[in-house]
């Protein structure tokens, strides 16, 4: 098992092809995963219409340099996500991936119809409801920017298919998902439906603190990839300076035989001995193996951060929106959380428009956090 990491300072056209270039190439080239004539969905995060400067998107120049290869291996690429908020159409606009697919021949799917996926081998979930244009392509290749997340701790390859979800699906996985394993096992039964035949994250500069939206940019200069995506993401959580095999998708996946330990994948490349200080997420640490179960169950609300929202909130409703268990109402010109509904899945956070959640922490996260645990 292997992983690439190519070094790249700035997201020049020039730099970019060369390390996506690089890092494909360790695996035999894009030639290894994608026939002639094959369909090519190729699947950035597009969380929302935001300039790629923010680094809540994966820059276009990422994108790029996968349709080029994909159409030079004689595929045929598409491009498409279902945002957080908003229309596909719009944040391609806005990211810059529009500009890009328009100049390289490529079309963008909106993303606006969904069918049932059966999948009797899922360990949790059986069947998905996906994006219809998933079962009218022949391969997905992953192509996702390197943050934190506010719920699952990182959002890398694996993460980044649950934008093949439309619409209410990802409230409703919210709401069927409370526990920050049962998410992040759903997480893996969609990586292992999907099966993208290659992964890449763009972390060039990619995102510290309260991801993946309303953290800070944060350069690492880098461009992973490789053929399993739980591999990908492993690597990844450990450049960024996390105890990577303690967090939710990559400890279900190594529980599940998904991926060998880290110190068992070899990671090749001229960034392959990099590692970074990521600033983590103020919210859930995988608390799981350090608090027994039962108490973690029996007492989540007090484990976990609560969403609080500050004088920042402009009462634009977007939270109460998306918030999946409807605990979020507008009063006096501000949101205010019912915390007897609320699930801490984040989702508030996630999309806030005017980074006006903030996380505090429940009394018994505090009382953990005060003695070192
Ligand atoms: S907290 Fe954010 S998303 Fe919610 S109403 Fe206020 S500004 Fe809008
Ligand atoms: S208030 Fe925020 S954290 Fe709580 S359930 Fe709603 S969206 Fe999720």
């Amino acid at each position: 098992m292997r992983v690439a990491v190519a070094r790249a300072d700035d997201y020049s056209r020039e730099k970019i092809m060369a390390a996506v270039q690089e890092v494909v190439d360790v695996f035999g080239g894009m030639e290894r995963f994608v026939r002639s004539g094959e369909k090519v969905l190729v699947k950035p995060n597009m969380l929302e219409g935001v300039a790629p400067e923010k680094a809540v998107t994966t820059h276009p120049e990422v994108v790029r340099a996968v349709l080029v290869l994909v159409k030079e291996a004689g595929g045929i690429p598409v491009v498409g996500d279902s945002p957080g908020v908003g229309s596909t159409l719009k944040a391609a606009e806005k990211t810059g991936i529009a500009a890009v697919c328009r100049e390289e021949g490529v079309e963008v799917l909106p993303f606006t119809a969904a069918r049932d996926y059966l999948f009797p081998e899922g360990r949790t979930i059986k069947k998905f409801t996906l994006a219809r244009e998933l079962g009218e392509v022949d391969k997905v290749i992953s192509v996702a920017k390197m943050k934190t997340h506010t719920l699952m701790g990182i959002t890398g390859a694996v993460k980044n298919l649950f934008g093949l979800n439309i619409g209410p699906t990802k409230a409703q996985f919210h709401l069927r998902m409370q526990r920050q394993d049962s998410f992040a096992a759903m997480l893996c039964d969609l990586a292992r439906l999907v099966k993208p035949a290659f992964s890449l994250v763009d972390g060039v500069v990619g995102m510290e603190g309260n991801g993946p939206r309303n953290g800070k940019p944060k350069k690492a200069g880098v461009i992973l990839g490789g053929d399993n995506p739980f591999a990908v993401d492993l690597v990844m959580a450990r450049m960024m300076g996390f105890e990577a095999e303690r967090l939710p998708v990559n400890r279900t996946a190594r529980e599940w035989g998904l991926v060998p330990a880290l110190e068992e994948i070899e990671v090749v490349g001229d960034g392959s001995g990099l590692s970074f200080a990521f600033e983590p997420p103020r919210t859930v640490e995988s608390l799981d193996g350090r608090v027994p179960a039962f108490l973690l169950r029996l007492f989540q609300n007090q484990f976990t951060a609560r969403p609080v929202m500050n004088e920042r909130c402009i009462a634009c409703g977007r939270c109460a929106e998306h918030c999946p268990p409807k605990a979020i109402s507008i009063q006096e010109r501000k949101a205010v959380v019912d915390y007897r509904r609320c699930i801490r899945c984040y989702c508030c956070q996630e999309l806030c428009p005017a980074d006006a959640v903030v996380l505090q922490d429940g009394f018994l996260l505090r009382l953990l956090k005060k003695a070192g645990r």
